[in-house]
């Protein structure tokens, strides 16, 4: 039988004996037997969630752990409330020694809402929060401790010591529910869904039971004290629901939960820091200074991560785009670098009425290359041609080269007449046939290229896709005239627009 359908099969008979134990049992034994129901329904909520810190993936073991810690104070809180139980059976108003455990386990609640490890930064603010969680429990105790010392009268001090763990249980219920917000992967979502939804449980119940104690002579209120665990143990019998699917909030509601949740720890040592002025001023300074010392120091060591990862970012980002924008066999612009360039160099040309050109460079015959001496040969001779391309055009101020495609290469010529234009392209020629690579297929024995240049005269406009395609025409010339030359385009431009 699975887990899930008999989970509440053995929490039903345990509720169910708790409230007859409530309604029936005598005065004398009323309050042990109801302590020995609520430790009954706990203690077989440990044994699920043990169950679910083994079947829990290796990184949220450490979660489920610190709930069963929680619990397991709970459970100690629990065990001595019922030794308190067998020796005043009447109920002292306010038991000193489980308070101990219950602050315990807030702070293993706490400590489970803050626990964030997966990175080196969020293991330092894991320990920060862990410092703030531990110092405003301690607090809390030492208030508790010292106003059950104060020998107030029992009622008062019953009021008071009421509120406190009001005010306990409603800051673990908001905390954890901001780290269930601030939350990102599937499965730790389940786990602070858990914890939440068993912090406002564990927060409202014990609060209305406290309420009730205080008001009536009744023992009925005793049965609200399990059900916290029971909530609990249901949630942890469901191990692969999860809880709100269609809840998902937005990266900045994640954003601002994700930072909101420590400075409340800051916040709730201060508060706690200022109720003690009065009564203990060292002491009071002291968690003073620590609240604001460690959101110092927290946001300090988040800074610094930040500033490394928007390092890190600006340099992937120059990579990513030097990637998109390059060719990987030639290290030239491909084809979206060249239009980038393209499109830039054209209006600076027109603005600055200055000439312009394209020239379409092709490797000549070199598919029988291919076919002759293999692709990976082919790839060296293209790389070869590529660097011999860069250079020569290295060598002259605004002539760039780009790789268009396949063995298609294009380049762009600022700032040079036709006559001057072609020229540059004219030694590129003459610079890859001195190359003198074997290609026996060839009419020169050698790989030599073709190229088609056109250029738009200075004081003229014309698209540059036209421009292009004229180049590419010029190319199919001379590829007609018998390869291994340069061909002018016959370009007409218009006058550009006045501005
Ligand atoms: P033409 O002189 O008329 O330009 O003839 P061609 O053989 O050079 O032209 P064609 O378009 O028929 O063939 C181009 C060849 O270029 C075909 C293709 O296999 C080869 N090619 C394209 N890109 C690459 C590449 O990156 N590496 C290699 N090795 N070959 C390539
Ligand atoms: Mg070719
Ligand atoms: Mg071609």
């Amino acid at each position: 039988m699975k887990l899930q359908s008999w989970t509440p099969r053995i929490y039903a008979p345990l509720l169910l004996g708790h409230l007859g134990v409530l309604l029936f049992v005598g005065e004398r034994w009323i309050l042990a037997s109801s302590y020995a129901f609520v430790l009954a329904i706990l203690a077989f909520t440990v044994i699920l969630c043990w169950r679910r810190l083994h079947l829990s993936v290796n990184h949220n073991t450490p979660l489920w752990g610190l709930l069963l810690g929680a619990l397991l104070a709970q459970l100690a809180a629990f065990v001595l409330l019922l030794v308190d139980a067998l020796h005043h059976p009447q109920g002292t108003l306010v038991a000193f020694d489980p308070t101990f455990y219950f602050c315990l386990g807030s702070f293993w609640l706490i400590a489970a809402a803050a626990y964030n490890p997966l990175t080196p930064v969020r293991r330092w603010t894991t320990a920060i929060d862990g410092v703030l969680a531990c110092a405003i429990v301690a607090l809390f105790y030492l208030m508790l401790v010292r106003l059950l010392a104060a020998g107030q009268p029992a009622q008062a001090t019953g009021r008071y010591v009421m509120l406190m763990f009001d005010g306990m249980g409603l800051f673990v219920a908001l905390f954890t529910s901001l780290r269930f917000v601030a939350t990102r992967r599937a499965d730790e979502r389940r786990f602070h869904f858990v914890l939440a939804a068993f912090a406002w449980v564990d927060a409202i119940l014990p609060a209305i039971h406290s309420r009730f104690i205080l008001a009536s002579e009744s023992w009925l209120p005793e049965w609200l004290l399990g059900w916290p665990f029971v909530m609990l143990g249901l949630l942890l019998s469901r191990r692969r629901t999860v809880w709100l699917r269609g809840y998902r909030p937005t990266p900045r509601t994640r954003q601002v939960a994700a930072s909101i949740a420590p400075l409340m720890l800051s916040l709730a040592l201060c508060l706690l820091g200022f109720a003690q002025l009065g009564a203990d001023r060292p002491l009071a300074m002291g968690a003073l200074i620590l609240a604001v010392a460690a959101y110092g120091v927290r946001t300090t060591v988040l800074l610094g991560y930040h500033q490394a990862v928007e390092d890190e970012l600006r340099s992937l980002r120059r990579n990513l785009h030097h990637k998109s924008v390059r060719d990987e066999l030639t290290g030239l612009l491909n084809r979206a670098g060249f239009r980038q360039v393209l499109r830039r160099s054209w209006q600076e040309a027109v603005r600055a009425r200055r000439a312009f050109g394209i020239a379409v460079v092709d490797v000549d015959n070199f598919k029988s290359f291919n076919d002759t001496y293999g692709h990976l040969a082919g790839d060296d001779c293209l790389s070869l041609v590529a660097h011999t391309l860069r250079q020569e055009a290295g060598m002259q101020p605004g002539v760039v080269a780009a790789r268009y495609g396949g063995e298609e290469f294009v380049i762009l010529l600022s700032d040079l007449d036709i006559d001057r234009a072609e020229a540059v392209v004219q030694r590129l020629r003459l610079r890859v046939e001195a190359l003198q690579v074997r290609h026996i297929n060839s009419a020169h024995g050698a790989v030599t290229i073709s190229a088609g240049v056109a250029v738009m005269a200075a004081g003229t406009m014309l698209a540059s896709e036209k421009l292009l395609r004229a180049a590419d025409e010029a190319l199919f010339t001379a590829k007609r005239g018998g390869r291994n030359q340069v061909r002018r385009a016959a370009v007409v431009a218009a006058p550009p627009a006045k501005a």
